[in-house]
């Protein structure tokens, strides 16, 4: 982290070293030298602003896809959850601050008897995270239903950008190599644009959708989501778990899910982010090893290690 800087004017709370356990679904992991929640999008700005040029940040939004090594983050963590205002309609689109946790989204579309965000309830990140993701599921991707977004890069400054200058594929979401940028950039805001639908069919899909999650997911336990990516079509890295006998595996306070083998859970809330990474770097030789399939994650891993 850059040494100290005062900060002027800002409204948002700004710690030195905050655990991220606190902030990561997986309730592990080591502290954020600096920790920043904005106030807004205004207060983001300033923070951005005067933060020196060469400090490491990094955006969390809930934290669910995200494992912080021990040794925690070197720099700053914005967290953006918690600083958005209220979803809106403009001009025909769904206007949603990055910060907005996905579930909040998807009912705010049903309610304006729009389709296809019912997807987003079962998510639960932030829209950031779920556009730097491109966060989908059950036939729906993030992408899918974006027509704009504005980002926000290091000096705070705001960009409206389209679709096309962005190239998305499956949990992937990058800024084409055509579009002009000048470094770091993350994402602010996203209008969306759904097709007409109607409150009670979207109210009914979220319902089944969340049911199939609770049957399947073990949801009562602090975890990421899916760790690995699926390495094709119909070949899910679940199944490939399971089949190299990994299931219920154990390192410290972490373990592969009995109930879905891409699922890593803290069920204690005692496993280290060591104990967790341990359990990825084992997975994945070992299914290598026995499948000749190298399982990629699909959650960041970031930070020093202790
Ligand atoms: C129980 C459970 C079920 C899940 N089911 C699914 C699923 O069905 N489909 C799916 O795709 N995912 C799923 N996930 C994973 C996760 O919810 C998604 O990846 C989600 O989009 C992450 O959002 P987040 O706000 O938590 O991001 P974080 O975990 O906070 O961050 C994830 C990544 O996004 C970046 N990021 C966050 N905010 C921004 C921003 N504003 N601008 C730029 N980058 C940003 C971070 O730097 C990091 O690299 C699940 C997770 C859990 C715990």
């Amino acid at each position: 982290m850059s040494a100290d800087v005062q900060f002027h004017g800002l409204r948002g709370q700004l710690r030195a070293n905050e655990p991220m356990s606190r902030h990561v679904t997986w309730r592990a992991g080591g502290p954020a030298k600096r920790f920043f929640q904005p106030a807004d999008l205004e207060d983001l700005s300033m923070f951005l602003g005067q933060l020196p040029g060469e400090e490491p940040v990094l955006f969390v939004g809930l934290g669910s896809n995200l494992l912080v090594r021990e040794g925690g983050w070197p720099g700053t963590v914005v967290l953006t959850h918690g600083s958005a205002r209220p979803p809106r309609m403009e001009e025909g689109l769904l206007y949603a601050e990055a910060g907005l946790a996905c579930p909040k989204v998807a009912r705010f579309a049903a309610d304006q008897n729009l389709g296809s965000a019912e997807f987003l309830s079962g998510i639960p990140g932030t829209i950031g995270g779920a556009l730097a993701m491109n966060a989908g599921c059950y036939g729906g991707e993030t992408w899918d239903l974006v027509e704009r977004v504005v980002t926000i890069n290091r000096r705070g400054q705001l960009r409206r950008r389209a679709r096309a200058e962005f190239e998305t594929g499956y949990r992937r979401c990058e800024l084409s190599s055509d579009a002009s940028s000048e470094g770091d950039e993350w994402f602010a805001s996203a209008h969306l644009k759904l097709p007409e639908g109607d409150r009670e069919e979207s109210r009914a899909i979220m319902k089944a959708l969340l049911s199939k999650r609770r049957s399947t997911q073990p949801l009562q336990f602090p975890n990421a989501g899916s760790v690995f990516r699926n390495p094709s079509e119909g070949k899910t890295a679940a199944r490939l778990i399971q089949s190299s006998g990994l299931k219920k595996l154990e390192r410290g306070g972490a373990r592969i899910s009995e109930k879905h083998a891409n699922f890593i859970v803290n069920p204690h809330g005692a496993a280290s982010a060591a104990d967790i990474e341990w359990l990825i770097l084992h997975v994945q030789e070992r299914v290598e090893a026995e499948k000749g399939v190298l399982l990629v994650p699909e959650v960041k891993i970031v930070g020093d290690p202790a």
